[in-house]
């Protein structure tokens, strides 16, 4: 028996989500008293693997091909459940991204196995297997338990974090054999439409909300996001209106982000736009008006008008 943790790249890098990734399941592998195995799919340099070492990942598997280094969901998804089978792995756990949200649900049909999603801490109980999870837009938590002998879960970001645990990493090489047919269909090239730092997983997040009065005023938002290398959100009515695209619209009805830092400028807080960034590690927001719900569950609040807070901090950024 053993944990399979599948440690995403993006073009040859891990990010903190990998290492939170790894972290968990290191934990998750001693409380099993099992072995954890990362996989890694792509090609990804000796140095780069081994930089999971220091998270706790002393075997990895690498599917070092460069016919893999676009993630396909079907692919992924073969090489894994090729390799939960070999290894008899009977728990495989993934980040709760983009990618895990595409490959999970196809190695649970592939296995069989009973399949959690965006779960918020290390199993409730280990057997029967128990594991905790956000419903109702984090309004609610419900405990889910699966009962498959084999299990798969994604993990929500930012609910463990990382915690350092330095391990000697040994790499080996797997070669899955897959169907060339598997390959017929190839993205060719991915265009990028923008340079901006993507808000799914972004560390830092700056969001702006009616309290700007215009579109026009959004500039010293950008900026701030900008000194930060921040992604930019915003408020639903503000993408209602069109100030902003509706990619950028968090909240219930939006998207559900936890950076690790979340600047709230001209935000009131209604319940709706809190449900979607609750999990956010901090929570700075900016208001004119004191009593705003926003500095209810803000970390620092700043009581001021954002045309003249943004550009401060924004200064205070770039000096820094
Ligand atoms: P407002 O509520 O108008 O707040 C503006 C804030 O800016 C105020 O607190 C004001 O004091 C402050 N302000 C004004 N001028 C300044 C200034 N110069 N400097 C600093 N501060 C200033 N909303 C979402 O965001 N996401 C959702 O997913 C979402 N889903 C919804 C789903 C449903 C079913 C419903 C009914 C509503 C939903 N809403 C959602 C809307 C939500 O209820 C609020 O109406 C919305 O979040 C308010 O947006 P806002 O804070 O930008 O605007």
């Amino acid at each position: 028996m053993s944990v399979i943790a599948f440690a995403k790249n993006w073009n040859g890098k891990f990010k903190n989500s990998t290492f939170e990734l790894v972290s968990y399941t290191r934990n998750l592998a001693s409380q099993l008293n099992t072995q954890l195995i990362v996989v890694s799919i792509g090609e990804v340099k000796e140095e780069e693997l081994k930089s999971l070492g220091k998270y706790g990942a002393e075997r990895i598997i690498s599917v070092n091909d460069p016919q893999m280094n676009t993630l396909t969901s079907r692919v992924y998804a073969q090489v894994i459940s090729k390799l939960a089978e070999i290894e008899g792995a009977d728990t495989i756990v993934m980040s709760d991204n983009e990618s895990g949200k595409a490959i999970a649900p196809r190695i649970s049909v592939k296995m069989k196995a009973g399949m959690a999603s965006a779960v918020l801490e290390l199993p409730v109980s280990m057997n029967p297997f128990v594991v905790k999870k956000g419903v109702f837009s984090g309004k609610a938590f419900e405990h889910v338990q699966i009962d498959s002998p084999v299990k798969v879960i994604t993990i929500a970001k930012n609910c463990f974090g990382f915690i350092e645990n330095q391990v000697d990493v040994s790499i080996e090489e797997f070669s899955p054999n897959l169907d060339a047919a598997l390959f017929k269909i190839q993205v060719l090239e991915e265009e990028k439409q923008t340079n901006k730092v993507n808000l799914a997983d972004a560390d830092i997040v700056v969001s702006a909300g009616r309290g700007m009065r215009s579109p026009d005023n959004w500039g010293v938002v950008e900026e701030l996001a900008d000194a930060l290398g921040a992604a930019t959100a915003c408020s639903r009515p503000v993408s209602d209106e069109g100030w902003r695209g509706h990619e950028e619209h968090v909240g219930q009805t939006g998207k559900v982000i936890a950076p690790n830092l979340y600047f709230a400028a001209g935000i009131s807080g209604a319940i709706q736009h809190v449900a979607g960034i609750s999990r956010s590690k901090c929570i700075v927001a900016i208001n004119t008006d004191p009593e705003a719900p926003i500095f209810g569950v803000a970390d620092y609040g700043i009581v001021g008008d954002v045309m003249e807070v943004l550009p401060k901090l924004t200064e205070a950024v770039r000096n820094s």
